[in-house]
């Protein structure tokens, strides 16, 4: 196998994709600390989550035994739309750098909300209609996410209203018109639709909002409505055990042709798209099996493995949803406005979390100039447009590539490409017209937001 020649892309038939996804936690020695309630600090039951999120949800969200976990047919047949999704060998970034690297990427944005945010969106929808729910409520900030979740409550006839914050909904209106399109309800956050939204408008007038303020407004939203739950795109362990696909069928197309990674590279936001890539790779490490080295990579501008805390903290603004043990730099952080990136969130995966704390993955931080300048080098190369979002991927894994140029390593390299960047053109252009900047946090800044998190074991 091993001398079989690869193909620029190496497809899975259909029959090759997953059946079940994977579950990393079951096979972590030391689990990810539980979720707490914020109400009485105890750890999460499923009859407490289920308030909040669907109930199938919920008992997933707490399962860290079940190492695999059916994929139910409807999201399997609803995923062979737009799977399996290529694994692509980049022989011309390979050429064009001179490295003896071998470099593959994994490209989630074959769809129409053009990221990897639909493999979750499509399977809370199908939980969310089986539990007879009217709707779903969550937030958006770029807006993939919410065109994710439109999408697939199109498909099974659930309503769907979407918090956007404001800032996005005003910059970006082609993403809240695909929305709209889809049949959801898009609301500027914070918005006068809730209370936590008008309590934070009387404190911060004119504020653009922010990802953690959109979350309380549609937690709000959900549970003071009968029949709806709120959903979320990215952080909890159930949506990393959704995008488990992408990493078994990263592990399938590699197996095809007897390939082994050596690093395995992706962009960490709240660490879905990065903890789904990775999870069966780690699995294999966890039990023995084989070794890697796993990169997650952050903005300088929201550090949040590389400069924040691993403790207990708000996973939203308004602190109603549940306390999440992360690497975190507090839920009141809110990127700088010169920020164009994506990749916002305040905290990180607790699996992921746990996982670099353990030191079984390393994380590294990039400037988003430099990110845009792969993300540009790469476009005219490989002629995919990536989403900033997957350019900070994009930058590292060309950096290793350029560093077994010195070395003469040849090394495998496989990033995760979560999606294309046709809706983020007002951030190219603030880069080709030389006007985006760099902003790292201040320590005092940092410490700011840090001060601010609850005092929990
Ligand atoms: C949302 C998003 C991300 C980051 O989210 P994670 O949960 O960290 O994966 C990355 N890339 C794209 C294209 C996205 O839409």
């Amino acid at each position: 196998m091993a001398n079989k020649e690869i193909p620029y892309k190496i497809y899975l038939e259909e029959s090759e994709m997953p059946k079940e996804w994977y579950n990393v936690r079951a096979d972590m020695k030391k689990k990810p600390a539980p979720l707490l309630d914020p109400a009485t600090g105890k750890p999460m039951t499923v009859e407490a989550l289920s308030r909040v999120f669907c109930e199938e949800l919920s008992r997933q969200e707490l399962n860290d035994t079940d190492a695999w976990i059916p994929i139910p047919g409807e999201i399997r047949d609803f995923y062979k739309m737009y799977r399996p999704a290529p694994l692509v060998r980049a022989y011309c970034l390979e050429k064009k750098l001179g490295t003896p690297a071998h470099i593959y990427y994994k490209f989630e944005g074959n769809n129409t909300s053009g990221s990897h945010k639909l493999n979750s969106a499509i399977a809370q929808a199908y939980y969310a209609k089986q539990q007879g729910l009217t709707g779903v409520t969550t937030e958006t900030g770029a807006g993939q996410w919410g065109t994710a979740l439109s999408m697939a409550c199109s498909y099974f006839g659930l309503d769907c209203k979407v918090f956007m914050v404001k800032s996005s909904y005003e910059l970006k209106p082609f993403r809240r018109e695909v929305m709209r399109t889809y049949g959801a309800d898009v609301t500027p956050s914070p918005s006068t639709t809730t209370a936590i939204g008008r309590q934070i408008l009387a404190e911060f007038p004119g504020t653009s909002g922010s990802l953690g303020c959109a979350i309380s407004e549609a937690v709000e939203a959900a549970t003071s409505r009968e029949g709806y739950r709120y959903v979320l795109g990215s952080v909890l362990s159930q949506v990393m055990l959704h995008q488990s696909v992408i990493g078994l069928e990263t592990n399938a197309a590699l197996d095809k042709y007897g390939i082994k990674a050596d690093i395995i590279i992706g962009c960490a936001g709240g660490g879905s798209n990065l903890g789904g890539l990775i999870a069966p790779f780690v699995g294999e490490q966890l039990r023995g099996e084989a070794k890697y080295q796993f990169i997650a990579v952050e903005p300088k501008s929201c550090p949040s493995l590389t400069r924040g805390k691993y403790v207990y903290d708000y996973c939203d603004t308004g602190r109603i949803c549940p306390l999440a043990k992360m690497y975190t730099l507090g839920s009141g952080f809110i990127p700088a406005a010169t920020h164009a990136g994506g990749l916002r969130y305040h905290g990180m995966s607790s699996t992921l979390s746990e996982l670099y704390d353990q030191g079984i993955m390393e994380a590294r931080s990039v400037k988003q100039t430099e990110v845009f300048e792969a993300a540009e080098y790469f476009a005219r190369i490989e002629g995919i447009l990536p989403a900033p979002e997957s350019a900070h991927a994009i930058r590292v894994a060309m950096d290793e590539a350029i560093k077994c140029r010195e070395t003469g390593e040849e090394k495998t390299i496989v990033f995760g490409l979560t999606g294309t960047g046709y809706f983020d053109m007002m951030s190219y252009e603030k880069f080709h017209d030389g006007k985006m900047t760099d902003y790292t946090p201040t320590d005092e800044e940092i410490e700011a937001g840090l001060s601010k998190i609850p005092n929990i074991g």
